[in-house]
């Protein structure tokens, strides 16, 4: 398999390792929004939030907020991002599961996401509703 996050968690590709335990490492960013950005990857490869398990995904929060506390006091980060993009239409270039933990600082001026929209008429209750009717199933 070409996957480049597989080869770093193998050692094949350099990357600055900060974090390493039986699941998970964090890497720094190579193209950082903040210095000293991270990705939290699970060692075993899946290729975006669908193919984790339970405790996969629980195990991954707690290291993503140790890792955020961490930053928070080592870098003097006043406040924390935490990101992960699934699949090509949510801006996901690299399909290994991933968590971004971004440093924030006041008046940095990076714009995470985009400008928020609006509803029209109707249209919100349409859309809880249709969100309701999945949980449901
Ligand atoms: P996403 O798939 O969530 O959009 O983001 C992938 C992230 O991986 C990007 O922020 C990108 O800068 C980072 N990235 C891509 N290739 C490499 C690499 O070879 N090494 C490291 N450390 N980061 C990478
Ligand atoms: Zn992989």
């Amino acid at each position: 398999m070409d996957c480049i996050f597989c080869k770093i968690i193998e050692g094949h590709i350099p990357a600055e390792k900060v974090y390493e335990d039986d699941f998970f490492i964090a890497i720094l960013d190579i193209n950082p929004v903040n210095k000293g950005h991270l990705l939290v990857l699970p060692k075993k490869h899946s290729e975006n939030i669908f193919d984790l398990d339970e405790p996969e995904l629980s195990q991954v929060m707690v290291v993503i907020k140790k890792l955020s506390k961490i930053l928070m006091d080592t870098l003097n980060a006043e406040g924390i991002n935490i990101i992960q993009n699934n699949c090509k239409a949510a801006g996901q270039i690299i399909f290994h599961s991933h968590f971004h933990i971004i440093p924030r600082y006041t008046g940095d001026g990076i714009k995470i996401g985009t400008v928020h929209g609006k509803y029209n008429e109707g249209e919100i209750k349409d859309f809880a509703n249709r969100i309701r009717e999945g949980i449901r199933k």
